[in-house]
């Protein structure tokens, strides 16, 4: 295929959240003539629209212009917008190339690019690494979906960095083309995202396209004791290294593991490391324990010096929304895991948990059941207060094996109920299972407003 330059392309920007943006930007500098448009309008769009016109982008708020559309020889698509949105059905869009703002920053970034994918745990991951490789001295860029995006990393020619660390989601894997890491990360995978993929092998098949462009210099950090990431890392180029929590590998090959449950060790050609010991990690449950051996074979890949991977480890805070202990007040430890926006990850935020837990469960369904939590709350969930638009569905599948208080108001209303059904030596957890968008913006602002809540509560 002949490719042309960018300043010699039409390109157009579908979607100005951030990674709109960014890209739009990026674009521009680069000399191509650029098309953006959102279908929302709001005062953020509008001043993100005005600084883009200033940079000589053609915007367009509120709608999508289908002859500007048909005028562009190429498409960046955001990750938000649903492959059903109607301007994808439109034939001058049908026939355009699309790609990912994913793969547009791969074409510009100079430094290589450690990939973190998987379900749950991509942004501690990605934040993980970027701390560790950081306290080795390395120049690193932490995107993708947490901190800048990827396009605005590589406008940054200034910052020279050494290597980047991206956050991965598989709406941007979707649409690569060429996008190849030198190092990938696959956390784990399991049902998600239902509301927009038809069935869990289309999520999946998304995923796999971390692999696509493999070579054999491709480095793969991979969950050992995940049958599915197992099976879709199966015969690939490049070489792979497992991570293990909670049976040590039998063989002799490299990894990385939770030795005697209690010590973390890397195994590197033979040679065993002990890092540190689990209690020493700052973060709760044994799902972080995956997430710091993910970070510490990455850095051993990237040569971090020990000691920093120690330090890197050791020191690295809990996230806003992930497990995140808000107060203690009488007795009762109030935790935020808003970011619990699916099954899986409220089963290990529960796992995590050494006290008894009052469930905060609800908000808007994404197409599973509940059931699957039905073995982590016995003998540890007294009460779920289920609450939202899955309210009634949580109720229905959980009623009948724990007690289920459903709660028709607000947020707070949510929180007054739970305060009552506790008692000293509880927690009160928020790992809702479920996206926010029935009640907030997101769930940073559904973490936020509980955060407020409780805070006022103890004060
Ligand atoms: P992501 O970016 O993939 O959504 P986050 O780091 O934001 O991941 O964490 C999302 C949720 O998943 C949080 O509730 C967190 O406690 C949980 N989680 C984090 N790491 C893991 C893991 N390795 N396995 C399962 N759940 C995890």
């Amino acid at each position: 295929m002949v490719r042309l330059a960018w300043s010699e392309l039409r390109v157009g920007v579908l979607g100005l959240g951030r990674s709109g943006r960014a890209a739009a930007r990026l674009l521009r500098r680069a000399g191509a003539s650029v098309y953006a448009s959102d279908a929302a309008d709001s005062g953020e769009l509008r001043s993100a629209a005005r600084e883009l016109r200033s940079e000589g982008v053609n915007v367009d708020l509120g709608r999508h212009d289908r002859s500007a559309l048909a005028d562009c020889d190429l498409l960046v698509a955001s990750p938000g917008i649903p492959p059903t949105a109607e301007v994808f059905g439109w034939p001058e869009v049908k026939s355009l190339r699309v790609i990912s703002e994913l793969e547009l920053a791969f074409a510009f970034l100079a430094a290589p690019i450690i990939a973190v994918t998987g379900t749950n745990g991509k942004t501690t991951t990605t934040a993980w690494i970027g701390e560790v490789l950081r306290r080795g001295g390395v120049r690193v860029g932490v995107g993708g979906n947490i901190g800048r995006a990827l396009s605005e990393l590589a406008a940054d020619r200034e910052a020279g960095y050494e290597w980047v660390v991206a956050e991965v989601s598989s709406f941007q894997l979707a649409q690569i083309e060429r996008f190849n890491p030198a190092i990938g990360v696959l956390l784990n995978l399991c049902p998600d995202h239902l509301d927009r993929y038809e069935d869990v092998n289309l999520y999946y098949a998304d995923k796999a396209r971390l692999f696509a462009n493999a070579s054999p210099e491709s480095r793969w950090v991979l969950n050992g004791e995940d049958l599915e990431v197992r099976r879709m890392a199966e015969g690939r180029l490049g070489r792979a290294t497992c991570f293990w929590v909670a049976t040590p590998p039998t063989g002799d090959e490299d990894a990385a593991f939770l030795a005697r449950g209690r010590i973390l060790v890397a195994r590197m050609e033979g040679r065993e490391i002990e890092l540190l010991a689990r209690d020493e990690l700052k973060l709760l449950g044994t799902h972080n324990v995956a997430n710091a051996l993910a970070a510490a074979l990455v850095a051993l890949y990237v040569r971090v010096p020990l000691e920093a991977i120690r330090e890197g480890l050791r020191e690295f805070e809990p996230l806003p929304h992930r497990l995140q202990p808000v107060a203690e007040y009488g007795g009762v430890l109030w935790i935020n895991d808003s970011k619990a926006t699916n099954v899986a990850s409220t089963r290990v935020a529960l796992q995590a948990m050494d006290r008894p837990v009052v469930l905060l469960l609800g908000g808007r369904p994404k197409g599973q059941s509940f059931a699957g939590l039905t073995g982590d709350l016995t003998g540890r969930v007294k009460a779920v207060v289920a609450y939202g638009e899955a309210g009634e569905q949580i109720e229905e599948e959980l009623g009948k094996r724990v007690r289920v208080v459903r709660v028709e108001g607000s947020l707070e209303d949510v929180v007054d109920c739970a305060a009552r059904l506790t008692e000293p030596g509880d927690a009160v957890l928020l790992a809702p299972a479920c996206a926010s968008f029935d009640m907030f913006h997101d769930y940073e602002e559904r973490g936020s407003v509980f955060t407020r809540l409780v805070s006022e509560a103890a004060a």
